[in-house]
């Protein structure tokens, strides 16, 4: 009897809510009064419990509603971040079948993690100037294949880079011939990417290098530098192209590689994202960056199921396009 009158309380509820739900325009608004207030951290608790939630109780955007909306909404009302000042502001360019992370720090500090293939060189140019910055306080070029640093030369060209890492591995090609010269021209000198260096450290961001961990792979791949940035109580991932011999490496250095959000490693291929790697990161929010319609057929199926499984939400540039992602170090939530 009990169980009948709160259903029907609950479809009354929902009935006299959904004309509003759909007018909800106001991020955080998930009762649709035009107000983000308690009553919305309220109407959250319902469709926690009820299982039945619209898309705009979705507030931080990662495909499922709980707990994290709630303190989104929280956040929204104290007004603490997620506005431009303070945010951590990761957006995953869309470089084709190639990688590009162009990341604004906390202290509006910039990091450039690859360039892609170097017909994309004026791409990222473009949307880094656009954003308003003239300066890369931080740039890493995780291994040297042409689908990360194809177009690291010109971007290093066009900015005033502070600091630039990379794996200590070279390779015979001509841009990464380019890249040195770029580097030798601005009087730059290369900081080692290897596991256990630190970026960044401060009270409450850490860069750190996490790969490689061997000084030697047969693969160029697992050369890749790994970086986990951790932010208030949220990490962040980006995996380069490493594999899962480096995964396997990390598995057995770091006891606790738990982290909210990752950049996939390797595009998505089966070689990255092993079973146990991705339990035991067990991300929130996954950047897949894949070119569309690629040849190696990326990202693999395999993979997509793995991160279904742990009920991550999966952007992937092929069909999203450039996606940002936005956190104050206790929400994420998705731009565009
Ligand atoms: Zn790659």
């Amino acid at each position: 009897m009990f169980k009948r009158i709160a259903s029907l309380v609950l479809v009354v509820t929902i009935l006299n809510t959904l004309p509003f739900i759909f007018l909800a325009a106001l991020r955080g608004d998930v009762n649709g009064d035009d107000k983000v207030d308690i009553q919305d951290i309220l109407a959250l608790r319902d469709y926690i419990f009820n299982g039945n939630a619209p898309p705009e109780a979705d507030v931080n955007g990662d495909g499922k509603v709980d707990i994290q909306d709630i303190l989104a909404v929280r956040d929204i009302i104290f007004g603490i971040s997620i506005n431009e000042d303070g945010a951590l502001i990761i957006t995953v360019l869309d470089v084709g079948q190639g990688d590009s992370i162009f990341i604004v720090l906390p202290s509006r500090e910039t990091l450039l993690i690859d360039a892609g293939e170097s017909r994309y060189a004026d791409g990222i140019i473009k949307h880094i100037k656009d954003a308003g910055f003239t300066t890369l306080n931080y740039v890493v070029a995780t291994h040297p294949h042409a689908d990360h640093i194809g177009g690291m030369a010109k971007v290093v060209e066009a900015f005033d880079v502070k600091n630039i890492y990379m794996p200590n591995v070279s390779h015979t090609t001509v841009s990464f011939e380019k890249l040195l010269d770029a580097i030798d021209a601005k009087d730059l000198t290369i900081k080692t990417a290897k596991a256990r260096n630190v970026l960044l450290s401060n009270d409450y961001i850490q860069i750190e290098f996490i790969a490689p961990i061997s000084d030697e792979y047969k693969n160029l791949n697992n050369y890749s530098a790994v970086l986990l940035i951790t932010f208030n109580n949220k990490r962040f991932l980006l995996m380069g192209d490493a594999e899962v011999e480096s995964e396997a490496e990390i598995l057995q250095n770091y006891s606790d590689i738990k982290a909210d959000w990752i950049k996939i490693g390797h595009h998505g291929s089966v070689t990255a994202t092993s079973d146990d790697f991705i339990n035991a990161v067990n991300p929130s929010f996954a950047a897949i960056c894949v070119g569309k319609g690629n040849n190696y057929k990326h990202p693999s199926e395999l993979i997509l199921e793995r991160l279904a499984n742990l009920n991550c939400g999966v952007w992937r540039t092929d069909e999203n396009g450039a996606v940002t992602f936005q956190s104050d170090g206790y929400t994420i939530t998705v731009v565009k």
